[in-house]
């Protein structure tokens, strides 16, 4: 069994309910915090643990070239190398390839691109992009895709998608051949007498049988017929969960919110759909209600390095000097640890001063902030489905 996926309540589009992976369940909706290089940059495993965090995402990319995939699989993977014992999912790489280098080269093979670190060669395919992801070894792994740019001309979006659907095909092949090569998989940790650390976490077994799960990818650029073919031939393909990517691309929210809500008409309903890199709490919240079932962005941790708060009174740029004596909590409505403890002014001025503290305490407000927006989102979910009356819609 790869991942079970139970839907609790329904109401008008939307849904709530659980994933359940290898490493524990998830509640859904759900919004996944980045943990680019198997860490959410500031904050400790434990407290993310604290936070009610259910599951981290993670990227291929970076973690291919730092520390690489090799090194990870030798340590147990992902989950015991970076001691978090809650699920996992790694992007393909694709989208990293396609955001952070101007030299790839796209083939029917794969993409050749260069490390922004060293400049060194390298190759990303579908099979090598599964092998990484199986070495890796998350809960959930994405196909290898081409992310669309935008604007593009038809043409150029059905090639794209054309090409997406074929390496769709090929990294379903491979990770059936090979998804039995995870690291955790009926793998049984002898004791080897050297002193580990956390001997328990982040290894908890998972359950006997249990393997990952490989989500297709639904792109297509702008335009719906295309989206269309390709959510009927990715499901076609077969997949336990599906995503829409290639938005957030530059193009206007508006577009997005279109795409996102035909696009999610030809996917399958029990299965869990994702739409990735999204959003501002807004945003989560709107899409939640169109039924997507997990979305992650990096907007709350980067934003909060950068002195943005996400709060229930709107955004507030900490860095500002009107809160140099401000004796508020960050977000009067917010009951997280920093809100319960901390002033404006103090972390405007850990802020101004370029203390590590300044990005420790704004990320955890802003995970905080938006996984109670979540939760609330699954509240109303839930209260809508006892008395549709109540429902807004
Ligand atoms: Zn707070």
């Amino acid at each position: 069994m790869s991942l079970q996926f139970e839907i609790e309540a329904n109401t008008g589009k939307a849904r709530t309910g659980r994933l359940i992976t290898a490493h524990g369940e998830v509640e859904t909706p759900v919004f996944m915090p980045v943990g680019t290089l198997a860490s959410v940059k500031g904050v400790p495993q434990d407290l993310l643990e604290e936070l009610g965090i259910q599951i981290l995402l993670g990227n291929t990319y970076h973690l291919y070239l730092r520390p690489g995939v090799q090194t990870v699989q030798q340590l147990g993977g992902l989950h015991r190398f970076m001691a978090w014992p809650r699920a996992i999912l790694t992007d393909s790489g694709g989208f990293q390839v396609f955001s952070l280098n101007d030299l790839r080269k796209v083939s029917e093979e794969g993409v050749a691109f260069r490390s922004h670190l060293d400049g060194s060669s390298h190759l990303f395919t579908p099979e090598s992009a599964m092998s990484a992801q199986i070495g890796l070894g998350a809960d959930i792994i994405m196909a290898f895709d081409e992310c669309t740019e935008y604007p593009a001309e038809r043409a150029r979006m059905q090639q794209s998608m054309e090409l997406t659907l074929r390496w769709a095909a090929r990294s379903k092949r491979y990770f059936e051949q090979h998804k039995e090569e995870v690291p955790w998989s009926g793998v049984r940790h002898a004791a080897s007498g050297a002193r580990q650390c956390n001997p328990t976490v982040g290894n908890r077994r998972p359950e006997a049988g249990s393997s990952q799960a490989l989500f297709g990818i639904v792109q297509g650029g702008m335009d719906h017929a295309l989206r269309k073919e390709s959510a009927e031939r990715t499901v076609e393909i077969g997949f336990p969960g599906y995503a829409i990517g290639g938005l957030s691309v530059g193009e206007p929210r508006d577009m997005t919110r279109d795409i996102v809500e035909s696009t999610l008409e030809h996917l399958p309903a029990e299965k869990p759909r994702y739409l990735m890199g999204v959003g501002t709490p807004e945003e989560i919240v709107e899409y939640a209600h169109l039924g997507i079932d997990m979305m992650d962005c990096v907007l709350p941790t980067r934003a909060a390095r950068h002195g943005l708060l996400f709060t229930s009174e709107g955004k507030v740029s900490i860095k500002q000097a009107r809160y140099a004596a401000d004796e508020q909590p960050p977000d009067p409505n917010c009951g997280c640890r920093v809100c319960r403890r901390y002033s404006r002014a103090y972390l405007r001025h850990l802020y101004a001063s370029n203390e590590v503290l300044a990005q420790v305490l704004n990320t955890v407000h802003n995970l905080s902030f938006y996984l109670d927006t979540m939760r609330a989102v699954r509240h109303s979910i839930r209260l809508g489905a006892k008395a549709p009356f109540l429902s807004s819609e």
